[in-house]
């Protein structure tokens, strides 16, 4: 039995963390489970890939030049331009964060028998749209030298451009106070898989005991 009224017809759980947390791995991990993942991340780079369909606006916006010979967004340029004119990311998410929410609210609720959906959103503390949107938030914690030691292996940023990316985002006591449920990432892949499957078993309880749409 849930707690409060579903809004949506599927159980949605949303998963975040900071950068470099293991919100893709700990994703990863669920799907071999069995739940549909919906990432917001990924739908954004759909959406700017070559034929994408916020490229038509993107190109009126900000002229041919923000887009590579392929039609794709020229990413390089797209952040250059963001750094020097703080007007032009604001503009750019005008375009995109409705698309990416649209996009995303639909794929949750698409047709298959998958028994709930883990809705990846990098963001998620921060925006109110996607709270409103997920049942259930699952956060991935972890030290914050972890994350910018795994931030540095995978990039090759800096200790301080990690520290950098991190400030821009919630803190990592305004996420947990945000969490339903906590995957503590500190140690080795099996140790969260033990977690997830933990949590999964409770998922699949809490999709059971929802009433039909
Ligand atoms: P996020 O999606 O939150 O940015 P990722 O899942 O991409 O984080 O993880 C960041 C990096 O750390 C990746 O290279 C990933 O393989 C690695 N990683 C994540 N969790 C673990 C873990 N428990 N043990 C070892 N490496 C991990």
């Amino acid at each position: 039995m849930s707690h409060r009224a579903p809004t949506h017809a599927r159980l949605i759980i949303g998963l975040t963390g900071g950068i470099g947390s293991g919100k893709s791995t700990a994703a990863d991990l669920f799907a071999m489970l069995g739940a549909k993942v919906v990432d917001t991340d990924g739908i954004a780079h759909e959406l700017t890939a070559a034929g994408g369909a916020a490229m038509p606006e993107i190109i009126r916006t900000f002229g041919a030049g923000i887009a590579q010979a392929d039609g794709s967004l020229d990413r390089a340029a797209m952040r250059r331009l963001c750094f020097s004119d703080p007007g032009a990311k604001r503009q750019l998410e005008a375009i995109l964060h409705p698309m990416i929410r649209r996009e995303s609210a639909a794929r949750c609720q698409a047709a298959d028998n998958a028994p709930y959906v883990l809705l990846v959103v990098p963001l998620l503390v921060e925006s109110g749209a996607y709270r409103a949107q997920t049942d259930r938030t699952v956060v991935v914690d972890c030290e914050e030298s972890v994350q910018i030691e795994r931030v540095m292996a995978r990039s090759g940023l800096s200790a301080d451009e990690v520290r950098a990316i991190m400030a821009t985002q919630a803190t990592r006591a305004d996420r947990l106070a945000a969490a339903d449920d906590v995957l503590t990432n500190n140690d080795g892949k099996a140790a969260l898989q033990a977690q997830v499957e933990r949590l999964h078993q409770r998922y699949l309880a809490l999709a059971a005991g929802r009433s039909p749409a």
